[in-house]
């Protein structure tokens, strides 16, 4: 039998959010609301037609270096086109970061309750994962610098955090920042921060060459089956991750789609007006219903009951209703709900009143 690496073989499969198809084969059920990972309620902002070229052109590679969308994303968020790389999804981003910044021995740090994709990267590089209990549903960045050590390698920040939809602002990143020796990579992981009422921290780039910023057009963009995000970076540590990188880890579908919606700004703004009323609506009822509730700063809201909530995600699928169970998270008692349109989150909630 072939033996792998015993950190790999120490590693867990993710377990993402239940699909449709998955759920219909469980409950015999076939219509259902998914509001498990967050995705853009609204679908995908791209025609096929719009992406015809990219289909006729499929026989050949991609060609990222000569596509616009860099140059697109620069302008975007004011920075040079040297400072961004482009991932297949910004998980790979993130694994980039690992290869080409962690090993053996080092140590990356993060917070407990928070994307697992971070630990999955350091135990893929068998570096060893250092966490610390939230506070207060959020990061604990206190915490975090009293565990830094001369093997911190990596620091991984979500803002927003998933699953809790908790942000730091940017007084308290700068604290942190400020004692983080200018060795120790500094991520923080925008995913959901077009969502958020904190900034972008990008602008802490110019003096923090050590931080990366990771988004995504998984999310607000509506594009997650495309597998497309992008880091921002200093240029030095851009030109790393180039080295890293896979050469046509991004594909030419991909590429043209993120493009096309970065620059739909009806739809954004549908999404994001969609998402602060809707997560005000949905916070009324759950208060209605006595449920304790997570005040979020993203696209989804985390709730907390007095109980296992594997019960409650049980009857939520037996109506159709498709949430993410937080026990993985290592929050048991607690979901997470991602904002639909309005006719999802009545429909949620109903099924959520009827399954308590
Ligand atoms: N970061 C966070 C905090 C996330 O929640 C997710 C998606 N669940 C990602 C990164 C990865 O997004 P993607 O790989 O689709 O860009």
């Amino acid at each position: 039998m072939l033996n792998p690496k015993p950190n790999i073989n120490a590693l867990h499969t993710y377990t993402p959010g239940k699909s449709k198809e998955e759920a219909a084969k469980e409950f015999g059920i076939s219509t259902w609301i998914k509001l498990a990972s967050n995705e853009n309620p609204f679908g995908c902002p791209v025609s096929a037609e719009e992406l015809s070229q990219a289909l006729q052109n499929a026989a050949l590679y991609p060609d990222q270096a000569t596509h616009q969308l860099k140059q697109n994303l620069s302008t975007h968020n004011a920075m040079p086109v040297e400072s961004i790389v482009l991932g297949n999804g910004s998980d790979d981003i993130l694994q980039m970061l690992a290869l080409a910044y962690l090993g053996d021995g080092d140590e990356l740090l993060t917070s407990d309750c928070t994307f697992s994709v971070y630990a999955h990267v350091a135990q893929l590089v068998n570096a060893t994962v250092i966490t610390t209990p939230l506070k207060e549903d959020a990061y604990d960045l206190e915490a975090m610098e009293a565990q830094l050590s001369s093997k911190t390698k990596m620091v991984m920040i979500a803002n927003p955090n998933n699953p809790t939809g908790t942000s730091k602002n940017e007084h308290e990143l700068r604290g942190f920042l400020d004692i983080l020796p200018d060795t120790c990579v500094c991520v923080i992981d925008e995913a959901y921060i077009e969502f958020s009422s904190e900034p972008s921290m990008v602008k802490l780039l110019e003096e923090y060459p050590n931080v990366v910023i990771t988004r995504t057009f998984s999310k607000l963009y509506g594009l997650a089956a495309f597998r497309i995000g992008y880091g921002i970076m200093h240029p030095q540590v851009a030109a790393v991750l180039e080295k890293v990188r896979q050469p046509f880890n991004v594909n030419s579908l991909a590429l043209d789609a993120a493009s096309l919606a970065l620059k739909n700004d009806a739809f954004i703004a549908k999404t994001l007006e969609n998402n602060s009323e809707q997560m005000a609506w949905v916070r009324t009822k759950l208060s209605e219903l006595a449920c304790e509730v997570v005040p979020s700063d993203a696209n989804f809201i985390c709730i907390r009951f007095n109980q296992d909530a594997g019960s409650i995600v049980q009857e939520l699928l037996k109506r159709g209703v498709i949430v993410r169970h937080l026990k993985s998270f290592g929050l048991p008692e607690a979901i997470r709900v991602t904002i639909g349109k309005p006719d999802e989150n009545q429909l949620f909630i109903q099924a959520l009143k009827e399954s308590l």
